[in-house]
């Protein structure tokens, strides 16, 4: 029974307004619009609705005497309190928007009941209710009108979708009959006993059809989506766990059929030390095996922006976790809600001994229908992991609608059984009562397929044994990309900036500890650097990262931010002073020792305050050899060029006055390029290469284009589509200098402004590098704008290589099919590169992430993705300062050749430079190095348990690779393990070395002991 066109409706709260003594004879009564909701405005504005309802004698003919009515509600709402009878039935809000609240157990023709019905909008969104009935449900013992309804429905379905010829033949005959059984007669002259016969007549003739149907089945896993903060804050999120937890726990009880599976390590640590209680009742039921954790990640987070080390983190630390706390070792990895999955999860996964993962956002892409709902899904060194594209989250119980989705499982996979994943979630919530009752309901028809329950893991398992040798379900060699979201490599540009220093803040910090430990026996600081760690983890959660939060979450972000960059830099630092105070310094001038943290040698240049006394004096710095390089004084600082500073390990430097002043480069020029800076616009009029001979640009570049990026509902998360339809004036330039021109470093400063916004950058050309940086400070006032710096390349390529986690990918630069053209935003991390047959242009950064390359008639136009200002759900996302840097280089031959991965690492990792004190020393000058470039070494730590140091490598490259390990302490053994630290085999080590093999783009874990 309809009620929305009975409503009436008073906009303003009231005290009372629930009341059944309540006059509302003044209040109108609410008019639906076209689509049948009743709306009302934005702003957290209340909407009050009440109808006086009277139980009619029957429904369409159906006595209604002794029958149990449910009121249905679906609602767009912030907050929504359902009364019935003046008494309070339930809540919810925007997450849990759709209830069925019981109105009467058994209901007595003529009954007069009031529901009333307070809903809040949302503060960004128009309210809306969409849904307002009331539903009956035959009572105990009789059949019920509306489960036949939905069998009769659920059979024409397989017999038109699934049925083989001869089952058609053989059951559409029985359908038919069941059909004609029913007595609509009977129900229009009101003859209840005539109808109830025909109703069980028909079910029984329906009956036989169950050979077609309970063939199937759909296997039920409780579960509740719980966001770590997105529209709330993290101290409501814990609040939100507990309550789901207990309402689970609660369930769990009186419904033997709820088995209920949880990710997210951090949510129980939370528990565990805030409701110890609570916890250990959740600890019972999982060592009952009804509380599946699953995921075994710190939380579910991001999965296109955290680099590779980062998401190794995420399982180490999570999977730790639910080991000592549960004994579990978690197999099942769980992120169905990230804005798309990097290529390198399978092997991260794999190699963590996770076999299976589920996941299922790519349902909300745009353009294209991923075409699996099982697949093995294959990293670029080809680890493979069983991959299940679930039900989207937040489901209920309801027979057509999972009937539809096995179906269609069914046609895609073949196989006869799916796990649908129920419960409320995002906001919490989980399971509910009704989705309990409607279980059983449908696991006591004798038509509809059969019913179960579920782990997670036990639904893998089973798939995997269907397919034992990866040969039965497709293989899907790629990222996931999502096809909506596109935006959120951008929004928040400080949220990733601050992720990225982190990054290299603490591989720094845990390589320079490490050295300490090993050389000096120093305390390494493992306690304080998993706080530091998981800190970051917990800020890469898939709303914080992404930029996708309200204001209130950016301000617990950022305090925990700062607090783990001071923490991870004082390690840093303390570590660093440490190693140099054993570095020998004996010699003329003022010593200054240089650290590289990467494990290859480096020419690289150095920065470093001015020393007082030295400020003023015309220096060169001069190493141990005597050979001297000039040093060139800008403000406060000295910069020079520090060539052969060994891999991980130090260089001393000595600064001396210089004899002769040494002469400065003329203009932008150095040996590899020469750059021309249009005097009218500020661009890049030419990038002349001089290595290769060509110029790199085709059209000016570092151009600032700016689009207006507006009318997405999804305004943090959503670049507007069309936005290159709606491009903006460009920028006027405000001045053009050269601010530095010296023997180490040319500077030339473009400042220019769009409308109320300030873009200051120094173009900054070192006479000993490749590349030409580009330092922006950015004053950003702008909302609904989108701005890129374009660089239209010299160079035709039919696809641009990124940078992803431990590996770099392909993606096509035609945009020539669906697919290819919904990638019209795409993330990286440190760079991308476009290359031809001769030569290519590699586009670096510090802290961006957002790229898009398209080859046009001439060349590639490779762009960087620098800010947006959206204004839901943070009004003010973005708005201020920014810092950050690029680089463009321009290279003979391909990334491979030109040795991108490490020009990337490079510029997101500067040399560090402590003045010293003359004194004498033992430090070795190389800690730790590997002979091949080709191989990374991303982590150098201690070992988990304490007892040994652990050496993440990977393959960049993508081809196959040996290298040799040195150390400077001789090594007693090598033992190649998981990424949980887990042993796999020795390695040979001699002459205190070792000498590994890694296939291409393989992550490779040893540990070490002396
Ligand atoms: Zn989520």
């Amino acid at each position: 029974m309809p009620l929305i066109a009975g409503w009436k409706s008073h906009q303003g709260d009231l005290p009372d307004a629930a009341s059944p003594a309540f006059d509302d004879s003044a209040w109108p009564v609410a008019k639906p619009d076209a689509k049948g909701n009743i709306g009302w405005p934005k702003g957290r504005r209340v909407l009050w609705l009440r109808q006086w309802v009277t139980i009619p004698r029957d429904w369409q003919g159906y006595a209604s005497a002794g029958t149990r009515v449910h009121l249905n509600l679906i609602w767009w709402a912030e907050k929504a309190e359902i009364y019935v009878g003046g008494r309070f039935v339930q809540a919810g809000d925007l997450y849990d928007a759709v209830q069925r609240v019981p109105v009467t157990a058994a209901a007595r023709p003529g009954e007069r009941v009031l529901i009333a019905v307070k809903l809040t909008s949302p503060g960004h969104d128009s309210g809306a209710l969409s849904q307002s009935r009331l539903d009956i449900d035959a009572p105990a013992g009789r059949t019920d009108p509306g489960l036949l309804a939905d069998e009769l429905e659920v059979v024409d379905s397989y017999l038109k979708e699934i049925a083989t010829p001869t089952e058609r033949r053989q059951w559409r005959p029985a359908l038919d009959r069941a059909l004609a059984a029913l007595d609509w007669r009977a129900l229009s002259r009101r003859d209840q006993a005539r109808f109830e016969a025909s109703l069980t007549r028909s079910r029984e003739r329906l009956v036989p059809t169950a050979q077609l149907t309970r063939a199937r089945t759909i296997a039920l896993l409780g579960h509740s989506h719980i966001d770590m903060a997105w529209l709330w804050t993290v101290p409501e999120t814990k609040e939100v766990i507990e309550r789901t937890f207990r309402s689970a726990l609660g369930l769990m009880e009186d419904h033997p059929r709820l088995d209920f599976a949880q990710s997210t390590a951090q949510s129980y640590q939370w528990l565990e030390r805030e409701r110890p209680q609570l916890f250990d009742a959740i600890r019972q039921r999982v060592n009952d095996g009804r509380w599946e954790l699953v995921g075994g990640m710190w939380v579910e987070p991001d999965l296109n922006l955290p680099d590779g080390e980062s998401l190794v983190r995420q399982v180490l630390y999570g999977k730790q976790y639910f080991q000592s706390r549960f004994g579990r070792d978690i197999r099942v990895g769980w992120n169905p809600d990230s804005f798309g999955y990097t290529w390198q999860l399978p092997q991260i996964y794999k190699k963590s001994g996770i076999d299976y993962f589920l996941t299922t956002k790519l349902d909300w892409n745009d353009t294209t229908k991923f075409p699996h709902r099982i697949f093995w899904w294959q990293g670029p060194d080809g680890s493979k992991i069983l991959t299940y594209f679930s039900n989207l989250l937040g489901a209920q119980i309801e027979a057509v609608p999972m009937a539809e989705k096995a179906r269609a499982y069914e046609k895609n996979t073949g196989l006869p059984k799916l796990m649908w994943i129920y419960g409320v979630g995002d906001h919490g919530g989980g399971p509910t009562r009704d989705m309990l009752d409607q279980a059983e309901r449908l696991a006591s028809s004798p038509v509809y397929p059969k019913i179960e329950k579920t782990t997670a893991l036990a639904y893998f398992e089973q798939l995997a044994a269907a397919d034992p040798k990866a040969r039965r379900f497709p293989t899907w060699n790629s990222e996931l990309y999502l096809e909506f979201h596109r935006g959120t490599f951008t929004t928040h540009a400080g949220q990733k900036q601050k992720n990225r220093r982190m990054e290299v803040t603490l591989a720094e910090a845990e390589k320079f500890s490490a050295a300490s430990t090993v050389l000096q026996s120093t305390a390494y600081p493992a306690a304080e650097l998993e706080v530091i760690w998981k800190k970051v983890l917990f800020n890469q959660f898939h709303d914080i990262l992404p930029g996708s939060a309200i204001p209130a979450v950016y301000e617990q972000a950022d305090r925990e931010w700062r607090e783990a960059q001071a923490a991870g830099e004082d390690l840093r630092t303390g570590a660093l002073r440490a190693l140099a105070a054993q570095a020998d310094t004996q010699g003329a001038g003022l010593p200054v020792v240089v650290f590289n943290s990467l494990a290859t040698p480096r020419d690289a240049p150095v920065a470093l305050p001015a020393p007082g006394n030295l400020r003023g004096a015309r220096l060169v710095a001069v190493d141990r050899t005597g050979k001297d390089v000039p040093v060139q004084a800008a403000g406060d600082w000295l910069h020079f060029w520090a060539a052969g500073v060994p891999g991980i390990g130090h260089k001393v430097f000595w600064l001396r006055p210089a004899d002769a002043p040494a002469p400065a480069t003329t203009g932008l020029e150095n040996a590899y390029l020469r750059v021309e800076v249009d005097p009218r616009t500020g661009d890049l009029a030419s990038i002349f290469d001089k290595r290769t001979g060509r110029e790199t640009l085709n059209g000016p570049g570092n151009r600032l284009q700016f689009f207006k990026d507006e009318g997405q509902y999804w305004d943090a998360w959503n670049i507007d589509p069309d936005y290159e339809k709606h491009p903006l004036e460009a920028p006027t330039l405000v001045s053009l200098q050269t601010v530095e021109q010296g023997p180490v470093r040319a500077v030339v400063r473009v400042v220019r402004r769009f409308r109320q916004s300030t873009f200051e950058q120094d173009l900054i050309l070192y006479r000993d590098a490749p590349h030409l940086e580009i330092a922006n400070r950015v004053d950003w006032q702008e909302r609904h704008v989108f701005v890129k710096a374009a660089f239209p390349l010299a160079v035709r390529s039919e696809q641009a290589t990124y940078e992803i986690p431990f590996a770099t990918i392909e993606r096509s630069t035609l945009r020539d099919t669906p697919a290819r053209k919904a990638q019209w935003e795409v993330p990286a991390l440190r760079w991308a590169d476009v290359a031809d047959a001769r030569s290519g242009v590699s586009l670096m950064n510090d802290s961006k992430y957002g790229h898009d390359a398209r080859r046009t008639d001439t060349g590639t136009l490779l762009r960087l993705s620098l800010l947006r200002g959206p204004e839901w759900p943070d009004p003010k996302a973005d708005l201020g300062e920014h810092s950050f840097r690029y680089a463009l280089y321009p290279h003979p031959g391909d990334w491979r050749e030109a040795a991108t991965v490490r020009a990337g690492l490079e510029f997101n990792t500067p040399l560090h430079a402590l003045p010293q004190t003359i004194h004498p020393g033992t430090l070795p000058e190389s800690f730790l190095q590997l002979d091949n470039p080709q191989v990374v070494v991303a982590a150098w730590k201690q070992v988990e348990d304490g007892k040994g140091w652990l050496l993440r490598l990977y393959e960049s490259q993508g081809q196959p690779a040996a290298a040799r390990l040195r150390l400077a302490i001789p090594v007693r053994s090598v033992v190649k393990t998981d990424l949980l630290e887990r042993p796999i085999a020795a390695l040979a080590v001699q002459d205190g070395q070792a000498s590994l093999q890694l296939g291409p783009y393989e992550i490779q874990t040893v540990r070490v002991q002396f």
